[in-house]
């Protein structure tokens, strides 16, 4: 299993194209072509776990943060991400960083804070949009078939809890092949119909390629006629946040203390309690204030999050109270999600999730 390997099985779960445009998640060093001789799960890629991954063996770390994030200009060791950085290459360490993309993945960031806080039910807080396209073709009535089994192979005709599915009709195909056609059916310079159906389907954006070449390859003709729209549609399975219910309501004091005690939190920041019971919960792992007006539209009574500014706690206003836990404190439980998944993908090497306490901020 080469390092190529691993950043394919992880764009599975969260492909590159749905990372915010100023990420920089993927692989940032080492070899694709290489063998990987065991990873380390690490929420930040620090010098410390660099060494970490030296001394146990592992020659690729997967991290949520990507340690190099703006241009490199130079590669001095200034600073610590220079530093992070070469000692990496010096020892054939790969880093690879799954960021913005897994918090919006299914079973993402935001959903593994929802499960470790013991939440039930719950969506995505704000779903994607233009994530989802729609491809029409048509094809010989006798082939029809052959081709969808190949485009749900492929990854298209997933609606939620529904897989396999498109829409077909029936009708007549016409073309006329020039001197230089190979056709399937029909003669070169004749007037041709066909029994065909006309097939839709809906796919994910991020697929396009896959599933174009499966049409192609399942498809009798040497030209496929096709045409391919973008979709408005709400993909809810994929996009920032999520938002779901506690096991049962509470006052401010009974839910400070079981978020405390899920989070293994010694303190967070909040703004007023409401004088209400507490039972919906919205959250976002990371830096989450953009999604404040989601939460409160969607009816939250608290917003669990990180990284909220001093003016920011303010609109909060009555709808809804912050809870501002710590940038770490909200993610780190993707250590073990990512963990899972990997172990789950590979047998062949060590999966292991990184020792090193990474948060830079303490607590007194
Ligand atoms: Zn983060």
């Amino acid at each position: 299993m080469t390092v190529q390997d691993v950043c394919n099985s992880m764009e599975s779960w969260a492909p590159l194209s749905w990372q915010e445009s100023y990420d920089n998640a993927g692989l940032l060093c080492g070899s694709r072509s290489q063998p990987v001789k065991g990873v380390l799960i690490s929420l930040d890629c620090t010098e410390a776990v660099v060494q970490e991954a030296i001394d146990k063996g592992c020659n690729l770390i997967v991290a949520h943060h990507p340690i190099v994030f703006k241009g490199l200009k130079s590669l001095t060791g200034k600073d610590y991400v220079e530093r992070t950085m070469i000692l990496a290459i010096k020892n054939d360490i790969a880093i690879y960083a799954s960021h913005t993309n897994l918090d919006h993945a299914p079973k993402g960031v935001s959903y593994q804070l929802a499960q470790k806080l013991g939440l039930r039910g719950g969506r995505v807080l704000r779903p994607f949009k233009q994530a989802l396209k729609h491809l029409t073709y048509f094809v010989p009535s006798d082939a029809a078939e052959a081709t969808r089994v190949a485009l749900h192979a492929a990854g298209a005709g997933n609606i939620g809890n529904y897989s396999e599915c498109s829409f077909s009709q029936a009708g007549t195909g016409r073309f006329t092949p020039n001197d230089e056609a190979n056709p399937t059916i029909g003669k070169r310079n004749q007037a041709e119909e066909v029994n065909e159906e006309q097939i839709q389907v809906i796919y994910p954006a991020h697929l396009e390629n896959t599933i174009l070449n499966a049409l192609k390859a399942a498809h009798p003709y040497e030209e496929v006629a096709y045409y391919l729209q973008g979709l408005d549609n709400s993909w809810d399975e994929v996009g920032s946040g999520y938002i779901a219910e506690l096991p049962e309501p509470m006052d401010a004091s009974a839910f400070s203390s079981y978020l405390k005690d899920k989070l293994g939190l010694s303190h967070f920041r909040h703004t007023a309690w409401l004088g209400k019971s507490i039972k919906r919960i919205a959250l976002c792992g990371g830096a989450g204030s953009f999604l404040l007006k989601d939460a409160i539209k969607a009816g939250a009574d608290v917003f669990i999050s990180g990284d909220f500014k001093y003016h920011e706690f303010f609109d909060a206003e009555n709808h809804c109270t912050i809870c501002d836990i710590g940038h770490y404190e909200s993610e780190v439980m993707i250590k073990d999600a990512i963990h899972a998944y990997l172990s789950n993908n590979f047998s062949t090497f060590a999966v292991l999730k990184s020792m090193a306490h990474t948060n830079p901020v303490s607590y007194i």
